[in-house]
């Protein structure tokens, strides 16, 4: 997570906490919830930690990197607990950020303009592309890589790293492991041909040449090589790049399951991919076949064969089905009703449609004390 320090410290000096952030070509808008959970009453002083409730303040920032900002503030309000004072409710105070019916923020400049980039993704890409465009224009007008780093907050180190760069240093959009890994390619997949199965030991003869990545982009990289050459294809050149699968697609290939509880096909070169997978990591051939055999259960509503289930899954080496498995375990009661009940899930899905639509028609700014004041009070 890289924090740009500035406006998180702002927020942060009056109680709040970024917690998400959106960037497009033209504005940045930023999410605040209260993390106050005590305020002095205006009128007599006294603190008071009863809430009474919340809203949010909409306040238009200087601009940052050539974009408007825009901040959504969560803003608490606490019942005075004073029998004798005349203010029944009071809001918490963030006058530092911006004064009561301000429209606008105080105290920080354009170039202080803070941002959590910790949700990854494209809006992080493109605030980081952002940044880098700023330190060339910053440099083109002749300043230092001091001056540079702060004016944008940026480390030295990174200040120079994007000059020298010559151009915006882009990470793979999926992930920078098969950058790491294309000097080492020859050597992976030479031992992927010997029908060296064997991870760790790939993974560390490569570190000894210089390989400075994990143990996860070299399983990844061997499945790739061993998906392409146990490939038909006369063609199929040993370390073809293919992409890194999405969590989303990842999970269609590995459990793939449809609402009515079928198995989704997968094509050819889906199958080769996730034999490959299960055939050198063992664990995500259990993690495979446990998932789906849990959502088979949950589909035939069988829950006589829970607990046979519940006891590999609490077996597994795969620490997140562990984890899974206990959760269930603390809830058992729960869940067996689940299994037994007669409800449909028919209103549920209607409610978490309406919740994403709501979401969506707040341009996905909605956080859950917004969504539920929505869905709760519709006007
Ligand atoms: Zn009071």
């Amino acid at each position: 997570m890289v924090v740009v320090p500035g406006l998180s410290e702002s927020l942060c000096a009056v109680g709040k906490r970024i917690i998400r952030f959106d960037i497009t070509e033209t504005l940045l808008s930023v999410e605040a919830t209260s993390s106050v959970r005590r305020a002095n009453c205006p009128r007599c002083s006294r603190g008071s930690s009863r809430r009474h409730g919340q809203y949010w303040r909409q306040l238009r920032a200087q601009p940052c990197m050539g974009r408007s900002v825009i901040l959504y503030v969560q803003v608490r309000r606490f019942k005075c607990l004073n029998p004798q004072c005349p203010q029944a409710t009071f809001v918490e105070p963030i006058e530092d950020l911006a004064p009561a019916k301000h429209r606008r923020t105080v105290g920080f400049s354009g170039a202080s303009c803070a941002i959590a980039q910790a949700l990854g993704g494209s809006a992080a890409a493109r605030l980081s592309a952002a940044r880098y465009e700023e330190v060339v224009r910053l440099r083109a007008q002749g300043l230092t890589f001091k001056a540079i780093g702060r004016v944008t907050e940026l480390d030295q180190r990174t200040v120079k790293n994007f000059v020298r760069a010559g151009e915006y240093p882009e990470r793979s959009p999926r992930g920078s492991g098969p950058m790491l890994l294309d000097a080492y390619r020859h050597h992976l997949c030479r031992r992927v041909a010997e029908g060296g199965t064997n991870i760790t030991t790939v993974w560390q003869e490569l570190r000894a040449q210089g390989f400075t990545g994990s143990r996860g982009t070299v399983r990844l990289a061997m499945a790739r090589a061993y998906a392409v050459s146990s490939s038909t294809d006369p063609a199929g050149r040993p370390g073809r790049r293919a992409p890194t699968p999405s969590v989303q697609r990842a999970y269609a290939w590995l459990v793939g399951w449809d609402e009515r509880g079928n198995q989704v096909p997968k094509g050819a070169e889906h199958r080769q991919f996730v034999d490959a997978l299960c055939a050198i990591e063992p664990e995500i051939a259990e993690a495979s076949s446990l998932a789906c055999e849990f959502l088979g259960l949950i589909h035939r509503r069988d829950v006589d064969r829970f607990d046979g289930w519940l006891a590999r899954a609490q077996d597994s080496k795969s620490s997140e089905l562990r984890r899974f498995a206990g959760g269930l375990t603390a809830d058992l009661s729960a869940v067996r009703a689940a299994f037994q009940s007669p409800w449909s899930s028919g209103q549920v899905e209607g409610q978490i449609n309406r919740l994403k639509f709501l979401k969506r028609q707040m341009y996905g700014r909605a956080n859950l004390d917004l969504l539920r004041a929505r869905v709760l009070h519709p006007n």
